[in-house]
């Protein structure tokens, strides 16, 4: 069984999709052989593999904190088909399922603004204009991670839709911080920089216990051995220094990792075995409440 809630103290985080996506699955593990990573995960017809647009809500402390929004409902047909993208009810009705309504969202993360973490961000009104879905919440992203999505490089600048963040800065709703900053009780963003400059992580702790969101660092358990780094990131050999700290921290400290791409699993643990590091299942817990 594989859980989607998690109780860390008076925090609740459940885990909630937006859908799935496909990505070429050598893209999305670099110098890995296909021979390797299509044990894990298996190719279509077009060398693509499934991907989950993976959320994740925290309530508690007298907030809700939504971390990432997905791909959201304007993608256009043409790129829908490209990505493969399933989407059901979309992370809205998924909220709408815990009983949460988007205006009652106090805080949105945005790891980084690629297409596939930040396109629910807005939508499209009745008058046509792009519009932020989390109309009262304040949407935190990395000052760094910003300015290179006004100007981003050639490399990765098809991943930066404009519609997905400019409207929170033009009707004021967002929030630009600069490193580690605690944003809420409980929750700290981390920078987390490899596959963009300004990527961000998020820590969530309560009750003597930690879940590290790993963002596109550690894409989906598949990804959790240092050198399986996705072809996407811009910067790998800091993405692999980086994913080394974190586990060290959290397996001293015992921390619970999140997910954004798996297709399956929301949560996990990170082991250490013969000196490499491998993902273990996060057992089934019963939640508070
Ligand atoms: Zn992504």
């Amino acid at each position: 069984m594989n859980s989607r809630e998690l109780s860390l103290g008076g925090l609740r985080v459940s885990g909630l999709r937006d859908g799935f996506f496909s990505l070429d699955g050598g893209a999305m593990f670099g110098v890995v052989p296909k021979a390797l990573w299509s044990r894990s995960f298996p190719a279509d017809e077009r060398n693509r593999i499934t991907l989950g647009l993976n959320s994740f809500l925290v309530r508690g402390g007298g907030m809700t904190v939504l971390i990432e929004t997905g791909i959201g409902d304007r993608m256009p047909a043409r790129l829908k088909e490209l990505y493969g993208l399933v989407r059901e009810e979309g992370l809205v009705g998924a909220l709408t399922g815990e009983g949460v309504r988007p205006e009652e969202v106090d805080l949105v993360v945005n790891t980084h603004l690629h297409f596939d973490h930040c396109g629910g961000n807005t939508r499209r009104d009745e008058e046509g204009r792009v519009v932020p879905v989390y109309s009262r919440a304040e949407y935190v992203v990395q000052r760094g991670e910003w300015e290179d999505a006004l100007e981003p490089n050639d490399r990765d600048k098809s991943s930066y839709l404009p519609d997905n963040y400019l409207p929170l800065e033009r009707d004021g709703r967002l929030r630009l911080v600069e490193g580690e900053t605690r944003i809420a009780p409980g929750i700290t963003v981390l920078p987390a920089p490899g596959h963009t400059r300004g990527h961000q992580a998020v820590k969530v702790e309560g009750g003597g216990r930690a879940l590290f969101i790993m963002g596109d660092m550690v894409p989906t358990a598949a990804h959790v051995r240092t050198s399986y780094v996705m072809s996407y990131d811009l910067f790998p050999l800091e993405t692999m220094r980086q994913k080394k700290r974190f586990y060290e921290q959290g397996l001293a400290e015992g921390w619970i990792f999140g997910f954004m791409h798996d297709p399956e699993h929301f949560f996990g643990r990170v082991e250490k075995r013969e000196g490499k590091y491998a993902f273990r299942p996060q057992v089934i817990e019963p939640t508070a409440g």
